[in-house]
This record gives C-alpha cells, sequence and structure tokens, in this order.
C-alpha cells in the first residue's frame, strides 16, 4: 500500500461520516508528508515543537499544522504564530501561556483540553476534577485568545476492547456534559479529537469526529526522532 492509496481509502471512509482526519507525521521525512499532501491531505499533526517547526519552515504554506504532543510553556512563542490546533492543553498555566503569545501574534488560537482517560498513570492530561476547575477560574474566563473546541483524549494502550471502548464512552460523556454546562452558547464546541491507528474505529463508534493517524497512513514508525537532515 502506498501514501497515496492510504490517504484516498482513508479519506473515503471518514469523509461521508463527517469524521476529520489529522495525519499524524511525527518521525516522517519531509519527501513521504509531500506525498500525502499530493494526495489532498492538509491536516498533519505533531507531537514535538522542535520537528513542528523544522517541516513548517519546508513545507507548503497552505498546511494546517496541529501540536498533539505535551506542549511546555516555554515553547509556546514558536508555535503561536501560525498552529492550526493545539490538542494537548493540559493545564491553565499553558493555556494562559497561549493565550499570551496568540495575543501578541494577533490571533485566536484553537484549542482543545487534554483529558486523561487512560489506566496508565505515564499518559498527560486533566483528570475531571481538573478540567472542571480549569473551566471555573476567574482566569480562565478572561481569556480572549484562545478558544476552546473541544475535548482530545488517548485510551490505554491495550488489546482489550472493552477498557478502550469503555474509555472513549467515558470521554464522549465527558465532552457532552461539558459541552451543555459550560459551552451551551458556543458552537465553536465541537470537535472530540480520539481514536488513533489501533483504535479509530472504536472511536468512532463511541461518538469521535476527528482522529489521528499515524501509521495506518505512514507505516510503522522506525526511527524514534525524527532528525532535519
Ligand atoms: C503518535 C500519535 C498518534 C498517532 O499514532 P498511530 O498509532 O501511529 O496512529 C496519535 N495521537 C498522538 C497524541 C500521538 O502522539
Amino acid at each position: 500500500m502506498s501514501i497515496t492509496s492510504n490517504i484516498t481509502e482513508i479519506q473515503n471512509e471518514l469523509h461521508p461520516i463527517g469524521v476529520s482526519l489529522i495525519a499524524i507525521s511525527k518521525t516522517k521525512p519531509v519527501e513521504e508528508i509531500m506525498e500525502a499532501y499530493a494526495a489532498g491531505q492538509r491536516a498533519f499533526g505533531e507531537n514535538q515543537v522542535q520537528e513542528l517547526l523544522a517541516k513548517h519552515e519546508e513545507m507548503p504554506k497552505d498546511i494546517e499544522w496541529h501540536l498533539v504532543g505535551h506542549l511546555q510553556t516555554n515553547k509556546v512563542k514558536y508555535i503561536a504564530p501560525f498552529i492550526h490546533m493545539i490538542h494537548s492543553v493540559d493545564s491553565l498555566k499553558v493555556l494562559m501561556e497561549i493565550n499570551k503569545h496568540a495575543l501578541k501574534a494577533n490571533r485566536v488560537i484553537d484549542c482543545l483540553l487534554q483529558v486523561f482517560i487512560a489506566d496508565e498513570d505515564t499518559k498527560f492530561g486533566l483528570d475531571h476534577a481538573e478540567l472542571i476547575e480549569l473551566l471555573r477560574s476567574e482566569e480562565f474566563e478572561g481569556l480572549k485568545n484562545v478558544r476552546i473546541r473541544g475535548l482530545m483524549g488517548i485510551a490505554s494502550n491495550t488489546e482489550n476492547e472493552r477498557i478502550v471502548k469503555e474509555e472513549f464512552y467515558e470521554l464522549k460523556m465527558l465532552f457532552d456534559g461539558i459541552k451543555a454546562t459550560y459551552f451551551r452558547k458556543e458552537s465553536s464546541f465541537d470537535t472530540l479529537s480520539m481514536g488513533m491507528s489501533s483504535d479509530y474505529k472504536l472511536a468512532i463508534e463511541q461518538g469521535s469526529n476527528m482522529v489521528r493517524l499515524g501509521s495506518t497512513i505512514f507505516g510503522k514508525r522506525i526511527i524514534k526522532h525524527y532528525k532535519n537532515t
């Protein structure tokens, strides 16, 4: 299977049901990402700021870049001028920093709040209490240059479908509850980013409308870190 046919096949599957595809290009070289671009894909995601910056520099400017990995506050300034969406907001502190640099860049940056749903303690994300606390905080009220578009979650890395399904179900319930409670009047709270290559079908069944696929498109990742050569 080629990248071109992978993109076409997945887009044919997702487009009719209104699910957005973010092609996760981490560790992949520009030539391979350009193959997906040539097939019509415009939304790409990276999990490291450094790598994202290098690729943004080198690649066509109509690409919509998504950050899906943990964001340190000291790196926000580099991506604020151009980032399309940040999926991995996991603290009020980082959200305030995004707001600050978005203001400087005269932009409003779309963000998702990352919620911790897996039964592993290695993953980033807000737990339910932290999420509510953030949304209720006075500081949050004052942020005018970030727009919360929805939630993101990563399910447990397990073969056990029942567990993964329950985690996605829980996140969808939380999404609906948060929307009804805190974003009732904001139609822009509309994005539930859940599902990766191994579990995106389950995620869609449970109500995801944005999936983040890497290996399904580009094949297995062999190298761990991209080098800008
Ligand atoms: C790497 C990554 C993906 C894509 O993973 P695949 O299993 O290759 O589809 C999705 N989301 C996040 C946050 C990632 O870091």
